[in-house]
């Protein structure tokens, strides 16, 4: 559908051309419209022509997105492949459709960000000696890793210092590393964060970044250590070896490195038997490492283990882009800044066959993401007045290999943090029907809150509280790179019920999902998905937007926040 025929097929509403209505939506939202349009100001105009008129988020459109950009054609939306150029080709032409401005520097809707792939090859060798005596790791079995230096071999020789969960965190007054120097270590350590000593430290069972994965090898990193080994339990990790396993065995795609850009050797785990066997070197276990890194007190501790790494990479330029459009504000002054809404459109390519199947499509994860986006953008466009700040709509690549787009987006914006509003992100939105409740973890961070519970109000939805916050959510999703910018952000979602269903109905559904088709080839396009969430999902997110992006000051994290605008 082209901007042209859009206007063409305008009608006037007030004088307001809602021509965006082929569809239907409730008064509030036509409400709200107005008033958005208006620039914020609540009029209160009677909505004579609503209930005739159909409203600006259409479910349909989005079903229509979601079909292409999860068909078979596009091969599983890989990075750096043929379905991922056509998926990227696709939303920048609908993108121009709606009449949002290529917003990359070169005048284009794409941003190119460049990756390079990495494969762990089967050479690959790390043994531990101490006192005459040596153990190697059998990879994959007791070892995954990867070599982030981007070179194809590397060896090192590095003592190993145990770092207890290897965190600094000066507003919980934690601090596991106690000043000692460990620059070129291999630093041993256990993910998640100290539980028994403190309950109330690190915001109880909710999972803090320093729980992470991910911020163990950043610490290590900054600390100019040589390797971040991590000793897997369950309990710490939150899941079994074999999804360590899984998810390091395959290629994994990482910014390129700028030049004289440093990067550890081996960022790695090891099974807990293996820990075992490493730490039996030095007399100690895993169980009473693990019992001295719930102290306070703790410091870190010299094993007398020296580690010998052998790493053996294949490398792959992976040619890949975001894909960005922008829609300018009314204000003069204001429209220097924008509101980002975000959606990854890559998914897993082609992989290992399941009952037949090779293509692993992403249908939920996350064309339906993609789908409320370009919505969000056709819907915004359709603004007659626009809201005081512009509305950038961008669409980031590897996600899956750990928001890689997002990562490189939030290092190379487009328009610099200290203008970003806020991003709000949409990350598999599943099409189960009319839903009653919208989850927004990581909104409480944030000084819209209020706002966001406004417009939860306004649009009958109730804010489901997170579940499951041990799980760390909020980490693992492409907003979270804006957080770690220094600019609000989270993401969008559905909570568990829908009306008409039973109670718990969207619990039992993801509890299949995740079971069957997440990640899965069977991740696929269905006729009989109701894409009526999804458009609820867009609305919120269109409101709550248009509301930010009309009012006076910033968004801005709450005091004491872990993430701050920098
Ligand atoms: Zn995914």
């Amino acid at each position: 559908m082209s901007a042209a025929h859009l206007w063409a097929s305008q009608s006037t509403c007030f004088g307001w051309p809602f021509f965006f209505l082929p569809r239907r939506v409730s008064m509030t939202v036509m409400t709200i419209l107005i008033r958005l349009a208006l620039g914020g100001a609540c009029f209160g105009l009677p909505v004579l022509c609503a209930a005739a008129q159909p409203g600006p988020i259409d479910p349909q459109q989005i079903r229509a997105d979601v079909k292409y950009l999860s068909s078979d054609l596009l091969e599983g939306r890989g990075v750096g492949t043929r379905g991922g150029d056509l998926a990227t080709d696709y939303i920048a032409r609908q993108l121009a459709a709606a009449g949002a401005k290529p917003a990359a520097a070169d005048g284009t809707y794409f941003q190119k960000v460049p990756l390079v792939g990495i494969t762990t090859q089967p050479e690959t060798k790390l043994t531990a000696t101490a006192g005459g005596k040596t153990v190697d790791f059998k990879l994959l079995d007791e070892l995954v890793g990867i070599d982030t230096s981007q070179r194809e071999k590397t060896e090192f020789d590095a003592d190993a210092v145990f770092v207890g969960h290897g965190i600094t965190a000066p507003e919980w007054k934690w601090d596991d590393f106690k000043g000692v120097d460990v620059k070129g270590k291999v630093l041993v350590l256990f993910t998640n964060e100290p539980t028994s000593d403190y309950p109330k430290f690190f915001d109880g069972r909710a999972l803090t970044y320093y729980g992470r994965w991910v911020y163990k090898y950043e610490e290590g990193l900054r600390r100019g250590a040589r390797a971040v080994l991590i000793i897997h339990t369950t309990p710490t990790a939150g899941y079994g070896w074999e999804v360590v396993r899984g998810s390091w065995a395959r290629e994994m795609p990482y910014v390129k490195l700028a030049a004289g850009e440093s990067a550890l050797s081996l960022t790695g785990w090891l099974s807990r038997e293996a820990g075992d066997k490493m730490l039996a070197l030095a007399g100690k276990s895993v169980d009473e490492l693990l019992a001295a890194s719930e102290k306070a007190d703790f410091r870190p501790i010299e094993l007398g283990i020296r580690f010998h790494g052998k790493m053996v990479s294949r490398l792959r330029e992976l040619d890949t882009r975001n894909v960005a459009g922008l829609i300018e504000g009314s204000d003069p002054k204001l429209k220097s800044e924008v509101v980002v809404y975000t959606a990854h459109w890559d998914h897993l390519g082609i992989g290992t066959p399941v009952n037949g199947d090779s293509i692993y499509n992403g249908a939920i994860d996350n064309a339906t993401g993609c789908g409320i986006v370009l919505e969000l953008a056709r819907a915004w466009a359709a603004l007659p007045a626009k809201p005081r700040r512009s509305a950038l709509f961008l669409f980031v690549t590897a996600e899956e290999g750990g928001l890689k787009g997002s990562e490189y987006y939030a290092h190379h914006p487009l328009i610099p943090a200290a203008k970003t509003a806020i991003d709000l992100n949409f990350d598999a939105v599943p099409p189960w029907g009319r839903a009653k409740q919208v989850t927004i973890g990581g909104a409480e961070r944030i000084d819209v809150l209020p706002l966001a519970e406004n417009v939860a109000k306004r649009l009958k939805l109730e804010i489901q509280p997170d579940a499951r916050p041990e799980q760390g959510h909020y980490f693992r999703s492409d907003h979270f790179s804006f957080a770690r910018a220094g600019v609000p952000a989270f993401s969008i979602g559905l909570g568990t019920e829908f009306d008409g269903k039973p109670a718990g109905y969207g619990q039992r559904m993801w509890e299949q999902y995740n079971k069957l088709d997440y990640h899965h080839p069977s991740d696929e396009y269905r006729e009989d998905w109701d894409f009526t969430a999804d458009a609820q999902a867009a609305e919120f997110g269109f409101i709550l937007g248009g509301d930010i992006a009309n009012q006076d000051k910033l968004p801005d994290w709450r005091a004491g926040d872990q993430f701050h605008r920098q």
